[in-house]
């Protein structure tokens, strides 16, 4: 990072809070969308009002604060990063992909059948990327690459090169590429200082560039369809001045409510930097994912210093305005835990954490699984099928993909115990647990 690069973007102090301020909205972003996942926006309405606080639940289970794939597998790429970095091996797509399987086999609470079967054909052969596909425009790639973006501030040409190769690995689609290099143009022009009409003019670049993400009039669909994401998420952070306000605004559309809200999270966070983010909000985050957050955003521009880790309580120092060089802030944070880590069920917290969350989760009550319901646009046939992510589902009668979705209507209870116990025993298969319960999993073979 030249010293030209930083004067320009104000510093390392205004650049270390939007990054952090990035990062941590990302993490928020994820747990709050998280317990609404897959939900339509009536069925929210119908059990939360609006949903804006940080409760757990969810389709996953989750504890409170706790953040899920976009979250972990952005920590996975940023820790293979800077291991790079430190190694050596700067930008190695390797290290990336490996850094991604090792994510994997922590048991990620969640993981999209695209970024699975990425990851599993690298296991397989070795390829760092796989065929560009039809069945790869999720937005997967687009979720974690915030890293990437951090690890080549002031490399134009290094920024979307390994945008591209870190998208690769498990998402070859051309909107995929453009939405990850679109959305991380903005965010990198503001963590260089660029204003918000500047951050609202690569916006109408973006959307000039690639029609398909046009957001006005907002066409209301936030599904893991990278043009319904790119839309939602372009959406709400121009909507909205506020942080809250636009990632409240996108989660509460329901669908892929955790990645619409942590990519919302992450632009409007890199808008207000740290210290405008919502402090009950860091407070509810798990402690472990706040201390990686915040050490892999320090590392890159403190290496070499004590990282200005904040204490754990309300993630104190550095929110509060206490940055490394002031007395009383910084202090050591202790080893960075490996994303693989952070990745499988419930995190332990210390002692200082759990005080945190202490109060009894809320009690969410949540249809198990996303099963949404298809008419074939070929042979006019109607039936539910259970998706994941960016699945491309196919009819089940004539074999077309050409499937029109009733947008996240989820069966009833009652109607899905066959579905449920096939989607289970596929992923016992496949190895992904997202429809285990945190018991259940304990239960599972080794
Ligand atoms: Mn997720
Ligand atoms: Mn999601």
């Amino acid at each position: 990072m030249s010293a030209d690069w930083m004067a320009a973007a104000g510093g390392h102090e205004a650049v270390l809070d939007r990054a952090l301020g990035a990062y941590l909205g990302l993490a928020l972003g994820d747990a709050l969308g998280a317990t609404v996942e897959f939900m339509t926006r009536r069925e929210i309405v119908a059990r939360h009002g609006v949903h804006r606080r940080i409760v757990g639940g969810g389709w996953l289970k989750l504890e409170p604060g706790q953040v899920t794939d976009d979250t972990t597998m952005s920590l996975a790429l940023g820790d293979a990063l800077l291991r790079g970095e430190r190694e050596g091996r700067p930008q190695d797509t390797t290290l990336i992909a490996d850094a991604y399987v090792a994510w994997w086999r922590g048991k990620p609470v969640d993981c999209g059948n695209t970024c699975r079967r990425g990851i599993q054909r690298y296991l397989r052969d070795g390829s760092l990327e796989g065929v560009c596909s039809d069945g790869d425009g999720g937005n997967g790639a687009l979720m974690r690459n915030l890293p990437a973006v951090l690890a080549t501030l002031a490399d134009d040409e290094a920024f979307e090169r390994v945008s591209i190769a870190q998208a690769h690995v498990t998402h070859h689609h051309p909107l995929s590429d453009a939405a990850v290099l679109g959305l991380g143009r903005v965010v990198r022009a503001q963590l260089a200082g660029a204003d918000d009409a500047a951050a609202a003019t690569l916006v109408d670049a973006l959307v000039a560039a690639v029609p398909a993400f046009r957001y006005t009039p907002y066409p209301g669909r936030a599904s893991g369809y990278v043009v319904d994401t790119v839309q939602t998420v372009l959406h709400f952070y121009r909507a909205h001045d506020d942080f809250e306000d636009a990632v409240v605004g996108a989660v509460n559309q329901g669908d892929d409510a955790d990645t619409t809200g942590a990519l919302v999270g992450m632009l409007a966070g890199a808008r207000c930097g740290a210290r405008g983010l919502p402090r009950d909000w860091v407070a509810r985050l798990k402690p472990d994912v706040r201390r990686a957050i915040t050490e892999q955003t320090a590392a890159r521009w403190w290496r070499g210093r004590a990282p200005p880790f904040p204490r754990h309580r309300a993630a104190g120092g550095w929110l509060t305005g206490r940055g490394p060089g002031a007395p009383g802030g910084g202090g050591g944070g202790g080893v960075c835990r490996r994303a693989s880590d952070l990745s499988g069920g419930p995190v332990e917290g210390s002692n200082a954490c759990r005080s945190s969350h202490s109060r009894t989760p809320a009690r969410v009550k949540v249809r198990p699984m996303p099963i949404y319901d298809y008419r074939c646009k070929a042979c006019q046939a109607e039936f539910e099928l259970l998706v994941r992510g960016a699945t491309a589902p196919a009819c089940p009668t004539c074999g077309a993909t050409e499937l029109e979705r009733a947008l996240s209507r989820i069966a009833p209870a009652g109607r899905i115990a066959g579905v449920v116990a096939a989607g289970r025993r596929q992923a016992a298969r496949e190895g992904h647990f997202s429809h285990y319960s945190p018991s259940e999993r304990a239960k599972l073979p080794k």
